[in-house]
């Protein structure tokens, strides 16, 4: 067993390190005062390989593998929550299917802009009625023609008002069950594709989320990804995203962990720094030894699928530890922090509102519960 990352992993790691810290943490306060997604940033990141850099150079892709992923996620998390969500929806969720099951033409038309940073995705699949309950979605892609009429609303949709490109799930045959449900694309500025309303959230709030709305909404069947009866595939695209989502939690605990320690070592109460209080000592022991469980759990689950295996419990493992090790660290941070610990002025609270997005999104902790026990067979 070798705990060492290669070296390409390391210096892509340490390089990425630096764009994160030069190029994103300047944009990060107005971003978030603003809840406006710096859209300055995508084509810059598409120029050095940082968007979808999962796939192929064929298309633009760095080709990286998924524990390189996880490890940028980590380091662009640890600078900015809310700009790693609008970069995930984009290189992974949005793009998964377009990758792995779109025909070359899709991938000529959509992939390779996206992978440039010229356009954004975004992946439409919560409804109003259907989050944790996949298989209750009820927008419906009916054919007509050489045409899908889409129907229903979606909710919570990371860069559904900044998008170019939406990846929607909608059901083709209600009759088939699950087994109904498919996968299309639809272009902005598709007549009667709505975008209702930008919605104003707690946590992430420099990624943009809006509900959207299709009404008898016409695009042609070209525009379906792959065969009819997509389920699995949209399950696919989920698991390897919470491998994913674990690294960016990984990220926000490391970013709230660095803001607690620092501000323990400078902040001076009873004439010494307040780290050498054991109580606070004690509190940084046990965050950091947290953040290591949740990395390593994350790494072994990215390391897994490198292997060409498929860890569905070890991913849902993974997203559940670091996401609730996220929610903890960033708590205890703020508690470090004393009465600063409020101030805006300081990133724990932003660490804070953002960890809590990640115990609800890409799946619920209750539901990767229920993921590990029924891979347990229980
Ligand atoms: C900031 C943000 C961005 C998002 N971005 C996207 C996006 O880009 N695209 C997209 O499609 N979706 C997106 N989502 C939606 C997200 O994936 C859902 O919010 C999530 O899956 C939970 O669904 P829900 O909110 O409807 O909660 P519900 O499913 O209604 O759950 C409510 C509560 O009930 C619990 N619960 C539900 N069923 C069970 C059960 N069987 N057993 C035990 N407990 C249960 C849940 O764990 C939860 O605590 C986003 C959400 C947020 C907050």
């Amino acid at each position: 067993m070798d705990f060492f990352l290669q070296e390409d992993q390391r210096i892509f790691q340490a390089t990425f390190r630096k764009f994160a810290e030069r190029e994103i943490a300047p944009l990060v306060e107005e971003a978030e005062e603003t809840e406006t997604f710096p859209l300055q940033i995508f084509p810059q990141m598409g120029k050095l390989g940082y968007l979808c850099p999962r796939y192929s150079e064929k298309y633009g892709g760095a080709g990286i593998d998924k524990v390189s992923e996880v490890l940028m996620r980590e380091e662009i998390s640890r600078v900015s929550q809310g700009i790693a969500s609008t970069w995930s929806a984009h290189s992974h969720l949005g793009t998964f299917p377009v990758y792995h099951w779109g025909s070359e033409e899709q991938k000529q038309k959509y992939l390779v802009p996206a992978i440039r940073g010229e356009k954004i995705f975004a992946f439409g699949l919560t409804e109003p009625n259907a989050g944790s309950d996949v298989k209750a979605i009820e927008t419906t892609a009916r054919q007509e023609g050489n045409f899908y009429v889409l129907n229903g609303r979606k909710i919570f949709i990371t860069n559904g008002n900044i998008c170019d490109f939406l990846t929607l799930v909608a059901y083709t045959d209600r009759g088939r069950g699950y087994k109904g449900i498919s996968l299309f694309l639809v272009e902005k500025g598709t007549p009667r594709f709505i975008v209702s309303r930008k919605l104003k959230k707690e946590g992430v709030r420099s990624s943009e989320t809006a509900e959207l709305l299709f009404e008898d909404c016409r695009i042609p069947k070209e525009n379906r990804i792959g065969e009819e009866g997509s389920f699995y595939r949209v399950m696919e695209t989920l698991n390897e995203g919470r491998i994913g989502v674990a690294g960016n939690c990984v990220g926000m605990a490391h970013g709230a962990y660095e803001a607690a320690l620092r501000y323990a070592q400078e902040r001076v109460q009873f004439g010494r720094p307040i780290a050498h209080f054991q109580a606070i000592a004690f509190k940084l022991a046990d965050m950091a030894m947290e953040i290591d469980a949740s990395r390593l759990l994350t790494l072994r689950a990215a390391w897994l699928m490198d292997q060409g295996k498929n860890p569905v419990k070890e991913a849902s493992m993974a997203k559940l530890f670091a996401s609730e090790v996220a929610v903890r660290v960033s708590r205890e941070a703020m508690q470090i922090h004393g009465g600063y610990g409020q101030m805006r002025e300081f990133p724990v609270g932003r660490f804070h509102r953002d960890a809590l997005v990640y115990v609800v999104g890409e799946g619920t902790s209750e539901i990767q519960r229920q993921i590990i026990a029924k891979q347990m067979k229980i």
